[in-house]
This record gives structure tokens, sequence and C-alpha cells, in this order.
């Protein structure tokens, strides 16, 4: 992969750092952000020259168009030290590719790669401090896009701004996840913007969500919304499921997420000989496999977690147990991609991209 760093970048440092002010040890995810941030605006048609500055907060009119009509798009993604002090990223293409699928989608501007790479580079390289070594510890990164243009008129924004801020982060433990199968609400539907990271599909999930954590279930499995049948997503990550030794995951679609974490399993599983399979699982074989044991395993997959096990499922009345397997999949595939994220293992795909 060709990776484009530009010096088109005006860079305005901060006076002082405030790194020594972060407890590395106790960060709650996504709430401490370091030094600077990157900003480029698109005005009259074209990307302005981006500008890293001090991390601060900006002005933007109340009537701009993310406000209103919700034109918000964003990737995560993270930067990872290894025991020689370099940085890495983890396909940081796959990520630009999905972000400008999402810009497509929200009829929002493509942003060009110089800007993207370019300046996650510039960036994520002022900020190699606040990468800290050691497995679990990374630098989270998240690049967004929003309508900056004015004007309650409902049509696209002539006006974006591309920003990218970034925030250190321990790998996060959500304890024992437990999940309910959706009956009635949904994620995404044909048609729909399911397959876009954009802002509104998060919001749409806020709801359904506080529901199911109010009767005790952590996420929700997201199914069709044509019929409700067939297993989709887990809460914001792709979901694997695990009958004997083959491990399945519904094909990507409009109504799923192509997540860089699920493709990069996949890979994985196929290169060291686990059996996996993409198609979608219906929750009635969900339901056969859990009364006759051949269901092993369910995970979540994604940026944030990597791999998110889930000990048990409620569908309408009725709440099933997964067993408690020692070495599960699960794990050992979490591993072995951390592994290749972290320079600890072969990275055999030439999915990590230096600092
Ligand atoms: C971001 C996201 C994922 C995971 O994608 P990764 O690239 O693996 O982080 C899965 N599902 C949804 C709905 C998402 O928004």
């Amino acid at each position: 992969m060709m990776l484009k760093t530009t010096s088109e970048i005006d860079i305005v440092k901060a006076n002082s750092s405030k790194i020594n002010e972060v407890d590395f040890e106790n960060l709650t995810f996504g709430n401490v952000f370091t030094d600077h941030m990157l900003v480029c605006d698109f005005k009259e048609g074209k990307w302005e020259k981006p500008v890293i500055k001090p991390y601060e907060p900006f002005l933007i009119d109340p009537s701009a168009k993310v406000f209103h009509y919700g034109q918000a798009i964003f990737e995560g993604m993270k930067a990872y030290k290894d025991e020689n002090d370099d940085v890495w990223l983890f396909r940081p293409d796959e990520n630009l590719d999905r972000f400008n699928k999402s810009a497509v989608r929200m009829a929002m501007p493509e942003i060009p790669e110089e800007i993207f790479i370019g300046g996650l580079k510039t960036i994520v390289d002022m900020e190699r401090s606040w990468v800290r070594k050691g497995l679990g510890n990374t630098l989270y990164i998240r690049p967004f896009m929003i309508a900056v243009g004015s004007g309650v008129i409902a049509q696209p924004s002539s006006q974006y701004r591309f920003m990218i801020i970034l925030s250190p982060a321990r790998s996060y433990y959500s304890g024992e996840v437990k999940v309910i199968i959706a009956e009635h609400y949904s994620r995404a539907a044909n048609g729909g913007i399911g397959a876009a990271k954009a802002a509104g599909n998060y919001s749409a999930q806020f709801y359904p969500q506080k529901l199911a954590q109010e009767k005790g279930f952590q996420q929700i499995i997201w199914t069709d919304d044509a019929t409700h049948t067939k297993l989709e997503e887990a809460g914001t990550m792709n979901v694997f499921f695990r009958f004997n030794d083959t491990i399945y995951t519904a094909p990507t679609s409009e109504r799923i997420l192509d997540g860089v974490t699920r493709k990069s399993l996949i890979a994985i599983a196929k290169r060291d000989g686990i059996k996996v399979e993409e198609r979608s699982v219906l929750v009635s074989e969900l339901i056969a496999g859990a009364k006759d044991g051949s269901l092993k395993e369910i995970f979540g997959a994604g940026t944030a977690a990597v791999v998110s096990p889930i000990v048990g499922f409620q569908y309408q009345e009725d709440y099933y147990e997964l067993p408690k397997i020692e070495n599960s999949l699960a794990i050992q595939l979490k591993d072995k991609l951390t592994k290749v994220q972290y320079k600890l293992a072969e990275d055999t795909f030439g999915w990590t991209v230096k600092v």
C-alpha cells in the first residue's frame, strides 16, 4: 500500500502538554484527548489546507446542517506501540475506504488520501508519547466529518469539517456480556444507512439499548428488519457464532457494517485452519444449537474491544446460557490479532503501517 505523507499541513503546537496530568492506569474509554487535533475544511467545492492545532472547542453556527439533518460520519481506529518504541497503525487504508463510502452515502464529499492518511500519520507522530507501550495500551483515533454549512433548509450542506482527535485508551473489558435478540427494533434496513458509519445509526440504537439495559442485558443482537429471523450485529460490533468447530458471521450487506476487525479475524481464521463461513445464521438455528449443545460461542468483534465474548442470550421469554469454554476461539483469535497489531507476531498479511 502506498501511503502519502504530506508537507501540506500547517502545524500550530500547543504551548505545553497535558500528558503529565493523565492517569494512564485509570482511563475511561474516550474521555481524555491528546494535546492536538487536525482540522480540515471543505468550502466552495474543495478541501482546504489541513491544520494541526491545540485541542480546543470551536464555534459553529446554530443553523449548521449537522444539528438539524444529521450529516455526520466517523471512523474508529487505533495506534499501537511495539517493544522498540515504534508506533503502528492497523489497516488505515480500510478506514479511509469505508470513510469515503460513508461520505458518498450521506451526500458528503470524499476525503483525499493525502489528508486522511497523511494527516493521520502526522498527528499520531506528533502525539507518539501518548501511545503507551504494553499489550492493551492504545491510542484510539477518531476521524470524523460534520456538515457545518448554515441554514435550516433540508438539503446537503455545501461546507464540511473533517477532524481527527485522539484519545489514549486501555483495552476495555465490558465484563460479562448478556445479550437480547431484537424482535421489534432494527439497527438498519435495506436501502438505509446501516453500512455507513453514520452518527444517526448510533442515536437510533440508544433507546432500544436503554430498554435492553433496564432488563439486565448489555447489548442487543440485531436481526434483519424485514423478518427478525437473521442474526446481524451485536450492538455496534459485528457478531460471530461458533457451532461445533466452525465459526459463522453474516455476509456484509446494506444492513451490516463492513468491520475491519471482522474481516481480519476471518482472514486469520482461514490462514490458521479454523473453519469459518460467511453466511446468515438464523435465530431458529441459534435456539436449536443452544438446546442440543452444538452452539459453543458467540462473540462481538470491533476495534474498541477487539473481541467481546457473550455469555448468554435472551429470546422471547427464555434465557440461554452458553457453555464456559477453556481456550475459546474468541480468545485465541483475539490473541492472534492483537499480537499482529503490537508486532509480537509476524504480520503475514502486511496490515501494519509504521508511523
Ligand atoms: C464500527 C462498527 C463495527 C466494527 O468495525 P471495526 O472496523 O471492526 O471497528 C461493527 N458494526 C458497527 C455497526 C460499527 O459501527
